[in-house]
């Protein structure tokens, strides 16, 4: 299947999800893809995830060195499977809700690996 757009975005982080939809908004026929679940770093792997395992190690680290300083109470300790369940609560539903997300904006979404074939071409996976 040949696709002609005004603009192909590669990769659905932040860097990509920007563009598609201020293109789609002036107009512009958009397609989007990615090689891996929509989303990108941040929301998947990096900055939000990052965020709730970095503030659990910190809550430990400051318990431990404010225990006898004024902090007291039963140990505390990470209950690491409860943490990444937790993770997945919020990182799970990203890859659909992008996708559907795009969808509502008259994007068009392809899965798979993009490579330029030549100056005005790219192919997606096979
Ligand atoms: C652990 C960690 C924590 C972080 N914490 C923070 C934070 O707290 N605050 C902050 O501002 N930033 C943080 N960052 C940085 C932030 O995640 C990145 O700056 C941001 O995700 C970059 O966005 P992007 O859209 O450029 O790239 P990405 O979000 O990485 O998206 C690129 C996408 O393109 C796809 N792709 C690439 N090449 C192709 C191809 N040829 N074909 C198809 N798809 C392709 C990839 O699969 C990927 O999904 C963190 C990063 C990490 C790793």
């Amino acid at each position: 299947m040949t696709q002609t757009v005004d603009l192909l975005v590669i990769g659905t982080g932040a860097a990509g999800a920007a563009p598609a939809y201020r293109a789609r908004r002036a107009g512009w026929t958009v397609a989007i893809v990615d090689k891996r679940p929509y989303g990108g770093t941040c929301a998947l792997r990096g900055c939000d995830p990052k965020k709730v395992l970095v503030g659990a190690a910190d809550l430990l680290d400051w318990y431990r060195r404010m225990q006898g300083r004024g902090v007291a109470g039963e140990r505390v300790h990470v209950d690491w499977p409860a943490l990444i369940r937790f993770k997945r609560t919020f990182t799970e539903p990203v890859p659909q809700d992008r996708e559907q997300g795009y969808h509502h904006a008259g994007v068009a979404t392809f899965h798979g690996l993009a490579r330029f074939v030549d100056a005005q071409t790219i192919r997606v996976g096979e």
